[in-house]
Parts: C-alpha cells; structure tokens; sequence
C-alpha cells in the first residue's frame, strides 16, 4: 500500500447537509415536490455596473445564448425563490441550528453576521448568487488520530433543482432553492484517507446529534478537497456512501501520481466520484470565490443573549456512553437506541422492567423478527411496545412470550393477549402429570413433544423439562 505521508497528501472535507426547517429567507416549507407548477422562462442579460464594468463571466454566459425555465411549485415556493421579493429574515431556527454546529465543532462564533452573495451562474439560483454567511471559524475536532481544524461553518441557502438540461436550455425547479443548508469545511490537515472518513463520520455524528438534519438521499453533500506534492488541488464532488471514501481518496491518489510520471500539465480542478470508486473530470477549479455584500439583508449581531438562549445538546457519542453506565446496556445497543425515543419513554413509564430488557425488545428482537423469520417491520408501531411492556409489568404475560407477540403483530398488525396469558403453575404442573400418566410407555422425547404443543410460549421451556423430570421420577 502507498505511504501517503511520504507523497505529501492533504486532504480537506467539507460537508452540506439540509436543515430540517423552513426555508432559509421565506415562510415557504423545504419539502421537494412531484408538481412542477407554472413555468417561467428567463434569459440572463449581463449589465454595466455604474463604472461601466461588465462582468466577463456573466457577458460569456450571455453569450450562449441559452434560456432557463423555472417550475414554480406553489407548496414550496413564492416570490422570494422566484427572485421577485426581496428576502425575509433570517430563519431563526435555521441561525441557532449553525450556532450550535460551531459550538460543538469548538469554534469562535463570529460577532455579526454578514450575507454575502456568491456569484452563481449555471442559473441554478434565480438572483445569479448564493446567500452564505461565516457564522463559525477556527475550531477542531479532536480524535484519535489527532488534530483537525474546523475552518469554518457557514449557514447557506440551497440552489435550485435540476431538472433537465439540452444544449440551449436547461430546466429547474424552485422546491429546493432556499433550503437552510450548513457548511462545515476542515483545514487541509488529513493526511490518511480513513481519517477522512473518520472525520466525515464524526461531523456527521455531531450534525445528527443536533435533531435538526434532514436525513436520507440527496440531503448531504460530501465534498473532498485534496492534493499531493507537485499536484495541485483537487476538489472530488459526490460521496454517496462514506464507506468507499477511503478507496477512491487512494484511487485519486494513484490517478495523480500517474499523471506527474506521465509528464501531463497539471491543472487544479473539480472531479466527480464514479460508481466504480475512481474519478471522472467535472470542470475546471473556479476562481476564487466572487463575493459580494447581500445588500438586502442587514448585517446583524451575534448578541450575548441568542447565545445564551441557545442550548447545545449533548454529541450523541457522549449520550451513548452514558446509556452504557447508566442503564448496563452493550455499546452496540446503546447507540441503536440512542436515537429511539421510545426507549427513554418506556424506561420511564416501565420503571420495574430493566431499561437492558426495554433495549433488547425494542433493538433486537425486532432484527431477529427479519432476519429469522423474514418478516416486515412496517406494522409495528411504538404503541405495540408500551401495550407490551403494561402488560409485562401487571404479570399479564411472561417475558418468554414476548418474541411470539411481536412476530404475530408482524405477520397481522395486532395481536390476541389473551392466548399469551401465563398460565398458574401449579395448573401446568397438573396438566403435565395428566400428560405423563395418559402416554406411560412412550419415550421421553414423545411425550416431551406433546407437553411442548400445548405449554410452549406460555411458560418457560426450561421450567417445563423442570417439572416433566420431577414429575417422571
Ligand atoms: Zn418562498
């Protein structure tokens, strides 16, 4: 395997992921849509600044002499996304939500807060930029493998969505322009690729821990930034799945080692990860970012008291750990019912039953219920679990029971308690006599089996070989 230190590799991360709230400056809900509502058609025009500047880009874009259409949802967008309002306020959700990112990412909150408008001109934001504003700068991570700076979280507006695209125009939609996204980009100081993936893990882990992320496809984007002595940087756009990270980070790798040995002209630029885990050429590097003040959104204060009012939850890491001490759970389900709710409802109702049994009925056996007997899970619901564990708690029915009762929800959305009540021992105990003395003669396996035909479920198998061997003597 390369030694990566030894070819100077840096790498740098930087990961959006869409806020679960509202959109960033309208009322309007960041939910994504079927319906592409009414059309609008556009054309860019390049104009003269008051000096008589023209902007070369925007006057080579005009040039194409393409048109844009813009599908206009009318669930999920208004004025604003169509560039005929001026924005509204800051969404305050969406501005506590970064805060809190850069707390627990240690950085230095920035005293005010500044939008600023990123020149965009692939038309997928209406206005030609994108909204984005410093709210964290200068913090760290801190992990095993060392040290990595946190250069800066930022708070932005999604672009449009693309929807088609032909060689004179192209087609968006405006459900997505406005989204609440969060920037967080780390120095270029990684310098092995499964660190990388440690540190993408870990701001994910951070990120989730807030409860305030979207989650599923097309809600984070993982970009890597990298380079390595005598190549100059370059940026891999489109990480789906964290797992191959490392593996096309070393690909990426072996490609620029190629191309120095090679003697080709080397140039910095964007690249697109592949299925197969290489690399394909995207687009030349765009110049340093054109930034200009968002005049239509005054500058305000980070004040004493928004940050006090800001309450910073506990990284999902530490809440693992202390679910481990507090209630004696394994690590494994610890950090499955982390995120379960249901879990420190029932612990809480159910105080006589152990949170470590809570934990197994609701993580585990619902697994062993797919795995063992194939089942779908999508029939039980959290309701089930607390009828359950009432049940358990008034000694309606017994622990042995309980993977049977939630295979039967499974197959039938509800289930019959009254075939799972325990039945009196001393009862059981009549009863197997009775078994016993009606099949003298017959093996011990067979009468075992018959005993096990009626009692099974209903008390404990090791109870019944129990009294079957009293009972045989
Ligand atoms: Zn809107």
């Amino acid at each position: 395997m390369l030694d990566h230190k030894e070819f100077g590799l840096k790498i740098g991360l930087e990961i959006h992921r869409q806020m679960e709230t509202h959109k960033l400056f309208c009322s309007c809900p960041s939910i994504l849509t079927d319906n592409p509502g009414i059309k609008i058609m556009r054309r860019l025009i390049a104009t003269k600044s008051e000096l008589g500047e023209e902007d070369v880009v925007a006057r080579y874009e005009m040039g194409k002499n393409r048109y844009v259409t813009y599908e206009y949802p009318e669930e999920s967008s208004c004025l604003v996304e169509a560039d005929d309002e001026p924005p509204h306020p800051v969404n305050k959700h969406a501005l506590e939500t970064a805060l809190i990112v850069a707390k627990l990412l240690n950085c230095k909150i920035t005293d005010e807060v500044h939008f600023m408008r990123k020149q965009v001109l692939d038309y997928s934001n209406t206005s030609g930029f994108q909204r984005s504003s410093l709210i964290g700068f200068d913090g760290y991570i801190e992990t095993p493998k060392g040290k990595v700076s946190i250069q800066g979280v930022c708070l932005e507006e999604d672009a449009a969505r693309k929807i088609k695209e032909e060689k004179d125009y192209v087609t968006y939609r405006l459900d997505r322009l406005g989204i609440p996204l969060i920037e967080v980009s780390t120095g270029p100081d990684i310098d092995d690729p499964d660190h990388a993936k440690e540190i993408a893990e870990y701001i994910g882990m951070v990120l989730k821990s807030t409860g305030r992320f979207k989650s599923g496809i097309g809600t984070i984007r993982q970009d890597v930034n990298l380079s390595i002595k005598g190549y100059p940087r370059v940026e891999v756009k489109g990480f789906q799945d964290l797992r191959s990270m490392p593996k096309v980070i070393r690909n990426e790798v072996e490609r620029m080692l190629n191309d120095i040995k090679e003697g080709k002209k080397l140039q910095s630029h964007v690249r697109k990860v592949e299925p197969d885990s290489t690399t394909s050429y995207l687009r030349p590097m765009p110049g340093a970012a054109r930034l200009y003040v968002e005049s239509d959104i005054p500058a305000f204060r980070i004040t004493e008291h928004l940050l006090n009012e800001v309450k910073i939850p506990e990284l999902a890491t530490e809440r693992a750990l202390k679910l481990e001490k507090e209630y004696g759970l394994s690590p494994q389900l610890a950090k499955e019912v982390l995120t379960r709710d249901v879990f420190f409802v029932l612990v809480d109702k159910f105080k006589k039953i152990e949170p470590n049994f809570i934990a197994k009925v609701i993580a585990e056996m619902p697994k062993e219920l797919q795995s063992r007997y194939n089942l779908k899970l999508d029939k039980l619901k959290d309701e089930h679990f607390e009828d359950l564990f009432r049940k358990l708690e008034r000694n309606e029915i017994s622990r042995n029971s309980v993977l049977e009762i939630l295979k039967e929800i499974c197959e039938k959305g509800n289930v019959d308690y009254d075939k799972f009540k325990p039945v009196d021992e001393n009862k059981i105990e009549k009863e197997i006599f009775e078994i016993i003395k009606k099949n003298k003669g017959a093996s011990f396996n067979a009468v075992m089996g018959e005993i096990m035909k009626k009692f099974r479920g209903k008390i404990d198998n090791k109870k019944i070989v129990e009294i079957v061997k009293k009972e045989a003597r």
